[in-house]
């Protein structure tokens, strides 16, 4: 077994899933804890430098440059130890099955071709999946695995060309906090690569604009026997604004460069009700198209059932990275040439959602993300193939190598 696939199975019996009804602590779970006492170690073990836990258990470390690389800016190297809550994720089993084509078998949960057409690709290969109880934990143990298998092949082979490399591993990516405790001016790398992406080849700098509207709606409660012409049913009224939004406009009906509106929550009864809406659009302009449609939609709705009825308060979450990367396309070029020497074909992939790499654009470590070679994430169902986990770590090896000369 290969040092990538013998951390990646060890990685992901570790329990760290994180929990959004705990968004006030971070980590929002214990456990992650685990995680990040496991790899503190290991990064020490491998001869780290500056091998650093916090807290908040955040791991941070260093690899000092490769000879002549001394005087180049460091690159930094992130990934999260947290696993999805979208699906269990205690007490991981992973299995490697070689897979012959036909359904691919999580235990008794079976992925066929049609629901992932690129199983093809796989036949006769090696894939890690779990016993179909829980998540298989790639997303994003994955992503440590592949760091830290490139880590013990620099500190095996000091031949190997690299500047100063900055390792980060964050917890509770996966609510949305993952690198927001990341201290930049410590950590000290002047750009980054998330290695948190799923297909093999992909490369992502663009993600969505996101906001969040919250509607509040306050009915008029009379008895229901004696209600004609004054009742005003909070519940009704959510449901026209929610029937004034463009129906082609969620997320069921969007893909690729396509925005929506989607409803994650709603709650109330006739006499008030609440809504909360996530908006997303790749163009700044598009999304604030959208906050102006949710505020339209609720001044249709006060003039037609009186002031003051429903309200909506909009607040950003985060913005595209994309318009950060003027001048340093060569973070993006690096990447797709990387994968190219590997023997992977790579793609530029838009990020229908945000990554790590998106906070850490805005804050000054411009950050695009990397596969991890994952398939079907935050799922049972979710697997990697064996070869796929080598050739990452192939490609961050031709990746760094690129930074071992000065960019221009
Ligand atoms: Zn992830």
């Amino acid at each position: 077994m290969s040092d990538v696939v013998e951390r990646f199975m060890r990685y992901v019996q570790v329990d760290s899933q994180s929990d959004p009804m705990n968004e006030a602590e971070t980590p929002s779970t214990p456990c992650q804890h685990d995680m990040a006492r496991l790899l503190e170690r290991e990064l020490s073990e491998l001869g780290c430098e500056e091998v650093r836990r916090d807290e908040h258990a955040y791991v941070t470390a260093g690899i000092p440059a490769s000879k002549g690389a001394e005087a180049l800016p460091a690159l930094g190297l992130i990934a999260h130890i947290d696993t999805a809550p979208a699906a269990p994720a205690s007490g991981v089993r992973p299995r490697i099955v070689r897979y012959e084509g036909g359904p691919l078998l999580s235990g008794s949960v079976a992925t066929t071709p049609e629901q992932c057409p690129d199983l093809e690709l796989f036949r006769g290969q090696d894939i890690v999946v779990s016993d179909g109880r829980t998540l298989l934990s790639a997303d994003d143990k994955a992503g440590v695995a592949e760091i830290c298998a490139l880590v013990a092949r620099l500190r095996a082979n000091r031949d190997l060309p690299h500047p100063a490399l900055k390792v980060a591993f964050v917890p509770d990516e996966e609510i949305g906090h993952g690198a927001r405790l990341l201290e930049l001016h410590e950590f000290g790398a002047t750009w980054a690569y998330t290695v948190d992406g799923e297909t093999l080849g992909e490369v992502s700098y663009e993600t969505f604009n996101a906001a969040q509207a919250d509607v509040v709606v306050t009915g008029v409660m009379v008895h229901p026997g004696s209600a004609k012409d004054v009742m005003i049913n909070a519940i009704t009224v959510l449901h026209e604004l929610d029937a004034l939004l463009p129906a082609w406009e969620r997320p069921e009906h969007t893909e690729g460069y396509e925005g929506f509106f989607h409803c994650i929550g709603i709650e109330g009864t006739e006499s008030g009700a609440t809504a909360s809406y996530i908006l997303r659009d790749f163009e700044a302009a598009g999304l604030e198209r959208r906050k102006r449609e949710m505020r339209d939609a609720a001044a249709f709705l006060n003039a037609r059932h009186g002031a003051g009825t429903v309200s909506v308060a909009v607040r950003d979450e985060y913005r595209n990275m994309a318009e950060c990367f003027d001048g340093i396309g060569f973070l993006v070029e690096n990447a797709l040439a990387a994968n190219r020497e590997a023997g992977i074909e790579p793609v530029v992939r838009a990020i229908r959602g945000g990554t790590d790499g998106s906070q850490l654009t805005f804050r000054g470590l411009p950050c695009p993300n990397l596969a991890t070679g994952t398939y079907q994430a935050h799922s049972v169902r979710e697997f990697v193939p064996v070869a796929s986990l080598e050739a990452t770590v192939d490609m961050l090896e031709h990746l760094v190598a690129k930074f071992a000369v000065a960019q221009r």
